[in-house]
């Protein structure tokens, strides 16, 4: 077990907590996800070990691999934050707890139809794009309720929310609060869509200021990423 990640771990769970006290807001109702793309199983069972019990992954193989891989550890929740195409629906769906990436109808109607059964339900988020830049991912704030409307009607998704990664270009906070205005109008259509996936290693205080209830969280707990394999 690697001492520098314990403390890497408490010091990020400590800013969260500090950062939630300056908010008025209940460190309690906010989930920090790990995200533990490009390294090994290894560390996610590290990671387990410390109490850690959702994790984030990018990639549909990198994650299928992993959580077969660490099966045993049944309390664990990953959830998928890259870019989701409609050709691995199906293994997405299948190794995933919660998808935080649908932002166009074709992925979600991919993601319904992989369900394993007619009652089963996955737990998504509809990624909203806070950039200029339509090829980076997420649906633009004013396609965000029609597109709502579409997925609410897929009977095997349940619709918890909104994510964004801050543009590079703009003050996070002023990002962060462009996405809260997007929740509250996703909450004009699916009412207990209360989840706010937003915040990584450099602005999640700022996200917490905003609402964020969901944190993604790597580097400043993983340390730097190994090279992309
Ligand atoms: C990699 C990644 C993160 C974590 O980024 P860090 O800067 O390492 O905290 C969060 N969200 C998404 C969508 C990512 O791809």
């Amino acid at each position: 077990m690697s001492l520098s990640l314990s403390a890497r771990l408490a010091a990020v769970d400590a800013r969260i907590a500090a950062a939630a006290a300056d908010a008025g807001r209940d460190p309690g109702e906010i989930t920090r996800i790990v995200v533990t793309k490009f390294h090994p199983a290894t560390l996610v069972r590290e990671l387990y070990q410390l109490g850690v019990r959702a994790v984030g992954e990018n990639r549909q193989q990198e994650l299928t691999e992993k959580r077969g891989e660490l099966a045993e550890l049944a309390a664990l929740q990953w959830h998928f934050i890259g870019q989701a195409q409609t050709n691995k629906a199906k293994r997405i769906r299948a190794a995933t707890d919660v998808v935080h990436s649908v932002d166009r109808i074709a992925i979600a109607e991919a993601l319904d139809r992989a369900a394993p059964s007619p009652d089963s339900t996955l737990d998504i988020l509809l990624q909203v794009n806070l950039t200029d830049d339509p090829a980076r991912g997420g649906v633009t704030p004013a396609a965000l309720i029609p597109l709502a409307e579409q997925v609410a009607a897929l009977s095997t998704l349940r619709i918890r929310g909104v994510m964004a990664v801050a543009p590079l270009e703009q003050a996070p906070l002023a990002a962060f609060t462009r996405l809260a205005a997007s929740a509250a109008d996703l909450r004009t259509v699916v009412p207990d869509a209360s989840w706010i996936s937003a915040g990584m290693s450099h602005d999640f205080a700022d996200a917490i200021a905003c609402g964020a209830t969901h944190l993604r969280i790597g580097a400043a707990i993983t340390g730097p990423r190994p090279a992309r394999g």
